[in-house]
């Protein structure tokens, strides 16, 4: 097994977002809330951050930031400030109800998932492996004018193994090449495209799916590596996390739940090439979430997201649901490695695996949040991952996902103190979304 690993950080084509429209009142100036800017910084009380052509212009302590005559005000006193979230774990086009339907994917459906992140502070998604023209569509648009829902990052279509996880689910979506040099031409078109990432399932479910070959994983990897694009996988196995990344992997979804013992070289070359891992713990919880608790599925928040039909084809799986020890196991086992990792100084980002299997969007972000720190981060390291660290993980961290300036206007007020409870990330009180507050009770969710 290759010992070496690969330094070279990807450069990132980095092309800027566009700016909003400037605002004829010119400045934005929030004053008075405990500014949390997304780095793991300490909160600041009683701060002042100014707006600007949906750019943030100064952000710190009301004492070192004069606010500009012209500013329009909103006291905010009170309240809490953080980062826009991110969630580089998605799939677009699915009601997150009780099954993945292919058939559910339109371009109506991926603005209206888009918005039900945006209704819950995530403005910005990446959408990893089940993308279609409707939603790359969609991204190039929002690339030539400012975004008036969550930012999209896209995968396009994911590589898997013929007839490998998840073919069984969404079939011809996921790309199974049959060789090596299939593999190659088809990274080569989603480099056409322009994906913002590359997407590889790295699974055989335990033995009862086929699992993508190391060869055509090293060569996703190389012709990858050519055109710059970063590639992350779907794991579950360590000898397979280890091998993605000796061979240029740059990020992970899920977490290493066949073992508890982590090589500490491993982690720290983790921790050294700042790799994200991307633990998606909602997707294992998934399983006994709403079954063991079915008044979850009674929250307004529910509700707001889908339709009757689908709540109720969501209560009658949820009684039908029968959560498997084997699952309890692997998640306990992903939750403690998800700690180690923290520990290590992997950066943890934050995914819902929103719109797969009774996964709803934005609402299982927060739950994730929640996850992390049941798993041991503490609510600060919880927010940095949703923030900084996502960004990170999509190799924006200049533009989005903390509050500085320079950074996009992309903001949450929370009414109450996240920090003390990671659960009152739940208490959305406004959105900005490039410098714009976001109308959220008219986003059409559903
Ligand atoms: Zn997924």
């Amino acid at each position: 097994m290759r010992r070496v690993w690969p330094l070279a950080a990807l450069l990132l084509a980095g092309c800027r977002f566009p700016s909003a429209t400037p605002p004829a009142s010119g400045a934005i100036a929030i004053t008075g809330a405990t500014l949390i800017d997304g780095t793991g910084a300490a909160p600041v009380p009683d701060a002042v951050v100014l707006i600007r052509e949906g750019r943030i212009t100064a952000a710190g302590s009301k004492a070192s930031i004069p606010v500009p005559a012209d500013a329009a005000r909103v006291d905010a006193s009170g309240k809490f400030l953080i980062p826009g979230l991110l969630d580089l774990h998605v799939h677009l086009g699915s009601t997150g109800g009780p099954g993945f339907r292919a058939a559910d994917y339109t371009r109506d459906r991926v603005l209206k998932n888009l918005n039900s992140y945006l209704y819950f502070g995530v403005t910005a998604v990446r959408s990893i492996g089940t993308e279609r023209d409707e939603g790359l569509a969609i991204r190039n648009e929002q690339r030539t004018a400012a975004p008036r829902t969550a930012r999209l990052f896209t995968a396009g279509r994911g590589f898997t193994a013929p007839g490998g996880h998840p073919a069984q689910e969404i079939g011809a979506i996921a790309r199974q090449p049959k060789d090596a040099s299939d593999a190659r031409r088809q990274v080569r078109e989603l480099a056409s495209q322009q994906v913002d990432a590359i997407k590889i399932w790295i699974d055989d479910l335990g033995g009862r799916a086929p699992k993508v070959s190391r060869g055509v994983i090293e060569a996703i990897l190389e012709e990858a590596g050519k055109a710059k694009i970063p590639v992350s996988a779907h794991i579950a196995t360590l000898d397979d996390t280890i091998h993605f990344f000796e061979f240029g992997g740059s990020g992970f979804l899920h977490m290493v739940r066949d073992t508890e013992t982590l090589p500490e070289d491993f982690v720290s070359a983790l921790r050294d090439r700042r790799t994200v891992f991307t633990p998606t713990l909602i997707r294992q919880e998934l399983a006994w979430y709403f079954s063991e608790k079915p008044e979850r599925l009674s929250d307004p928040a529910v509700a707001r997201l889908v339709d009757a039909a689908t709540l109720d084809a969501m209560r009658k799986s949820v009684a039908a649901a029968k959560p498997s020890p084997a699952g309890r196991k692997e998640f306990d086992i992903a939750m403690r490695n998800t700690k180690r990792m923290a520990d290590g100084g992997v950066p943890i980002a934050v995914g819902s695996d929103g719109g797969s299997q009774m996964d709803l969007p934005g609402l299982m972000t927060l739950r994730e949040c929640e996850l992390l720190v049941e798993a041991g981060l503490t609510p600060l390291e919880a927010i940095t991952a949703a923030t900084y660290n996502g960004a990170l993980g999509l190799g924006r961290e200049q533009e989005i996902g903390s509050i500085a300036a320079g950074k996009a206007a992309d903001l949450v007020l929370l009414s109450a103190d996240p920090v003390r409870d990671i659960g009152n990330l739940r208490k959305v009180d406004r959105v900005m979304l490039n410098g714009t507050w976001v109308n959220r009770e008219s986003l059409e969710l559903k």
